[in-house]
């Protein structure tokens, strides 16, 4: 089995989902590749995921790095801290978690000296977990009306998380209450993205509206990892 067999394999279970729920646009599909070495990040590369996802900005940099010469479309979907932004910045197609006012206003001022615009994901603390990060859903229409002054941050869309505790079906109550949330705020912000579902409910996610799915354990299951 190889990293080829799992992806084509789990590309099957997302089209198959997005069929179950009459879906009929498109699924993005992150491989996230935090468990794994540089070299297994290639093989899944060249096994036709482009889109790689990282939680950690070090990580990112290095593998970015390492990883150069392929043209892989990277995604942070971990915590930002304010002094890894300017590094960052110019590696990543979307940031997944802003979490806080300042963050975005602080990316916000390195895009606007890097003269890019940054694309990015409000986190919502969807389950209340007191150990995740993200808006409560309650402050999200002050954080989206306070970020629509920002020129050099696009706010394109809401990431969210299943309690620890609702694993595969049971999530479905924490990705319908985003994606209500999602509907609510979309016409008025213009959001398009809605990032939810890992490893263990990326099909719930998808037939309750996920439009990105981030996914890495599943994707290197039975093979030999570090
Ligand atoms: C690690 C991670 C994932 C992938 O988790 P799996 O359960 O291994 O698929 C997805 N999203 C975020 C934010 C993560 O940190």
């Amino acid at each position: 089995m190889t990293v080829a067999d799992n992806l084509a394999r789990i590309q099957e279970r997302i089209a198959n989902a997005a069929q179950r729920a009459g879906r009929k646009d498109s699924i993005e599909l992150v491989g996230v590749t935090k468990y794994v070495d540089t070299s297994m990040a290639r093989q899944l590369f060249d096994a036709g995921c482009s889109t790689l996802g990282e939680s950690r900005p070090q990580q990112l940099w290095q593998r970015a790095e390492d990883l150069e010469s392929l043209p892989i479309r990277w995604h942070l979907i971990g915590h930002l801290q304010r002094n890894k932004i300017k590094r960052t910045l110019p590696l990543v197609e979307l940031i997944h978690s802003v979490d806080s006012t300042r963050l975005a206003r602080a990316i916000d001022e390195q895009a606007r000296q890097a003269e890019l615009t940054a694309n990015v994901l409000l986190e919502v603390n969807i389950s209340g977990d007191e150990e995740k990060h993200g808006f409560a859903p309650e402050e999200l229409p002050d954080v989206l009306a306070s970020s629509q002054p920002l020129s050099n941050v696009n706010v394109t869309g809401l990431m969210g998380m299943a309690a620890f505790t609702r694993r595969g079906e049971l999530a479905r109550q924490d990705f319908r209450k985003l994606k209500t949330l999602f509907d609510n705020l979309r016409s008025t912000y213009q959001l398009s993205q809605l990032s939810m579902g890992m490893s263990n409910d990326f099909e719930v996610a998808i037939e309750e509206g996920s439009t990105i799915v981030r996914v890495g354990s599943a994707m290197f299951d039975g093979l030999e990892t570090p």
